[in-house]
């Protein structure tokens, strides 16, 4: 049996972040992560301008971009063959007037890196939780498998950071309200060429959406179908999905070679979902164990992150005093309590105000598109865009900075 101050169940990025900050305020942090790594193919790899600006705070800003990415700087809706801007980065303020894209793995792959400077970090890799140590009503750790055989972690402080299938939820029968999502998206890649537009494409046409994202030498790929509709795709024939795809981008045809079975093509089902509270007594949720993000936007990594920094920083605090003997056990876990109420009460309105957003847009455009027969007519918002640009430099503040930021110091 281990002892430590935190347990971090998942190493995402809600994970990985909150760990190295809590390491790095010199708590002990044992994050246990069920795969042996950070690869993941279908893990989103936006590196948001308000988790740059956090990792100049940190004083590791250069070192980061010195990672190979791409910058993303606009963000471009195609309707009816015309091209339109939806959002423009280079409007936002501050150093960092883009997305990065990076894949998710150096990401975490640097967080993890930066957070075994610190004596109390301790990741335990290819380590399943599968159940919660209890005190009274009290969670005090979890229990695990990993490749060494049973683990036992036992900690003040829980947080799941599981993701949006969150076994620790689960297990504290806590269930998420669903407010549905029109669509899954099926992902997968295709060769890009150096002619090709840059930045990231919306592309409608009847009864289809396609998104490409830039990553260089490939565009990352996600072609939008009807919830559940992925039976029918798949029934229909990998042709016809290519057709579809020529058909929609025309400078692709011949490129949809690479998609050569249906092995190349992941099928991500699309979850919009909240739980109304996010913690229990020793157990905290955040990221998507809280709040299931749909695609739409590209903004799930940035609120999972912080949410981690604002719990970091709110934390912090009362778990190093309660360290240095300036708390009796009952007292702590009382307070605690009203600290962990504190980290959702700061975190509501981000997530509720960007739900909404997706929602809305999910209505407004994705079921529009995925319903109709037609092409979709250019929504008014986006004509709107086009004659002030403002509006653009708003739309690329909701998804590259987002609502309420978080700072690593001060409340
Ligand atoms: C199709 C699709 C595309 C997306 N694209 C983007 C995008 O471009 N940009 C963006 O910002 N967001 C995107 N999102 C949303 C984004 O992926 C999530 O919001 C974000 O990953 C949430 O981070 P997290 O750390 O909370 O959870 P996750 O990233 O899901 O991480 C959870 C971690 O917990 C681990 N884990 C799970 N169960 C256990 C267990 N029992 N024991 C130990 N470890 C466990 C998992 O292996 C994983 O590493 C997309 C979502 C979808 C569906």
């Amino acid at each position: 049996m281990q002892q430590t101050d935190v347990c971090v169940v998942g190493g995402g990025p809600a994970g990985m972040m909150l760990a190295v900050l809590l390491a790095r305020n010199g708590l002990s942090v044992t994050v246990l992560e069920k795969h042996a790594d950070f690869l993941r193919d279908f893990r989103g790899d936006t590196i948001h301008s308000s988790t740059l600006a956090l990792m100049d705070e940190l004083g590791w800003g250069d070192e980061f971009l010195s990672l190979p990415h791409q910058k993303l700087r606009r963000l471009s809706g195609v309707f009816g063959g015309e091209t339109y801007t939806v959002a423009d980065c280079s409007r936002l303020p501050g150093r960092h007037r883009y997305i990065a894209l990076m894949p998710q793995w150096d990401f975490l792959d640097f967080l993890a890196g930066r957070a075994q400077q610190y004596p109390g970090f301790t990741l335990l890799r290819s380590t399943k939780v599968d159940g919660l140590l209890r005190d009274g009503p009290r969670v005090v750790g979890v229990t695990a498998e990993g490749p060494d055989g049973r683990v036992e972690i036992r900690a003040r402080l829980t947080v799941a950071c599981d993701g949006r299938h969150s076994d620790v939820r689960r297990l504290l029968g806590m269930k998420s309200r669903p407010f549905g999502a029109p669509m899954d998206v099926l992902w997968f890649r295709l060769p890009r060429k150096s002619t090709d537009p840059e930045g990231l494409s919306f592309i409608t046409g009847p009864g289809v959406a396609l998104v490409l994202i830039d990553r260089g030498d490939y565009f990352q790929t996600a072609y939008v179908i009807p919830k559940g509709g992925y039976d029918g795709v798949r029934a229909a024939g990998l042709e016809r999905l290519v057709d579809s795809v020529a058909q929609l981008a025309p400078s692709l045809t011949g490129r949809t070679d690479a998609l050569k079975s249906w092995d190349d093509v992941h099928v991500l089902t699309v979850v919009i979902d909240r739980l109304r509270r996010w913690h229990a007594p020793g157990v905290l949720l955040i990221g998507d164990a809280a709040h299931a993000m749909s695609p739409m936007g590209g903004v799930g990594v940035n609120l999972a992150i912080q949410d981690a920094v604002a719990a970091a920083r709110i934390l912090s605090p009362h778990l190093l005093a309660a360290r240095d003997g300036g708390a009796i056990p009952g007292a702590f876990f009382k307070s605690l309590e009203s600290q962990l109420s504190r980290v959702q009460a700061r975190r509501t309105f981000p997530t509720i105000a960007t739900q909404v957003l997706q929602r809305a847009l999910g209505r407004g455009v994705i079921s529009r598109v995925l319903e109709s027969d037609k092409p979709l007519p250019v929504p008014g918002f986006i004509k709107l865009a086009r004659r002030l640009p403002a509006l653009q430099g708003l739309t690329a503040r909701a998804i590259a900075i987002g609502f309420l930021p978080e700072h690593v110091g001060g409340a």
